[in-house]
């Protein structure tokens, strides 16, 4: 499919209008324009800490190590982040009944803060800790962080955020949600991900090889861009999403 690059914007617009079952699939992107950087990059978290503190066998020998790395990003830093217009373009979306879900690989829980309803988190959430003991679930901000590694009040386990760390399995409810979205939908609109973390990159894949349009926002060309996107719209996801949202409820 191809479109001129001057009507790209409104051709989405269109597609998304006119589709049956839209769903959006977003990743670290969406939320750099909130003060969270990317994983990856020259600006992203891993040139400053070690990856290795999410490796789940390493969290289970040294709790207190990663804890240290896992407090200072995902609740000092993480938790004051607020939902940008990109979250809240999707989540407006939906209420105007344009879109069916997010597909979320992010753990910062700012698409419901914004008001997104149907959230598949891919890769678990950072607004829970469970204890590895007796699977008791505690909020975070119930929990003191100022000894670490935090422990169940019940049974004395470790806790651990809900979000997954390597070695781990994605949450089958998630996955299997995510599939289905891939399945059903018609349209994909993909914001803010490089497309290289396995296995979610391969949700838009299924959605394409299912006959979905591919929308992708971004600004950078992703493994997608060439190979399943058939409209990039190239930029921030703050004013694409934005600028989208008030296309698709004009055109007509
Ligand atoms: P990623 O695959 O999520 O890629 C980030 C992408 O965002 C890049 O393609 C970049 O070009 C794009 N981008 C940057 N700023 C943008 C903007 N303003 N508008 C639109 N696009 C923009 O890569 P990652 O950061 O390595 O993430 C790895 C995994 O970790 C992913 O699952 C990711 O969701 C997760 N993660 C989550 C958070 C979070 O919860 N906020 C933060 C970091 C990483």
């Amino acid at each position: 499919m191809h479109f001129s690059a001057f009507s790209k914007i409104d051709s989405a617009a269109k597609i998304i209008r006119n589709a049956k079952h839209v769903t959006a699939f977003t990743g670290a992107g969406i939320s750099v324009e909130s003060g969270i950087p990317p994983f990856r990059g020259p600006e992203g978290l891993w040139s400053k800490y070690d990856p290795i503190v999410l490796d789940i066998s390493y969290f289970q020998l040294h709790p207190e190590k990663s804890w240290r790395v896992i407090k200072e990003i995902f609740y000092d830093f993480f938790g004051k982040a607020k939902p940008n217009a990109a979250h809240f373009a999707l989540a407006n979306l939906e209420k105007e009944g344009f879109l069916k879900a997010v597909i979320t690989q992010n753990i910062d829980a700012l698409h419901q803060k914004a008001g997104s309803k149907t959230v598949y988190e891919f890769h678990g959430t950072s607004e829970y800790l469970t204890c590895l003991g007796c699977g008791k679930k505690y909020l975070p901000e119930k929990i003191s962080l100022d000894e670490l590694p935090p422990r169940c009040s019940e049974c004395g386990g470790l806790l651990k955020p809900d979000f997954i760390f390597f070695g781990e399995q994605i949450p089958p409810d998630a996955h299997a949600s995510s599939f289905r979205e891939a399945e059903f939908a018609d349209v994909f609109i993909v914001v803010g991900t490089t497309g290289e973390v396995m296995p979610a990159s391969l949700i838009p894949r299924d959605a394409k090889e299912n006959g979905s349009i591919i929308i992708e926002v971004n600004t950078e060309k992703s493994k997608y861009t060439e190979t399943i996107t058939d409209i990039f719209l190239q930029g921030k996801a703050t004013e694409l999403l934005k600028e989208l949202l008030e296309k698709v409820k004009i055109v007509s």
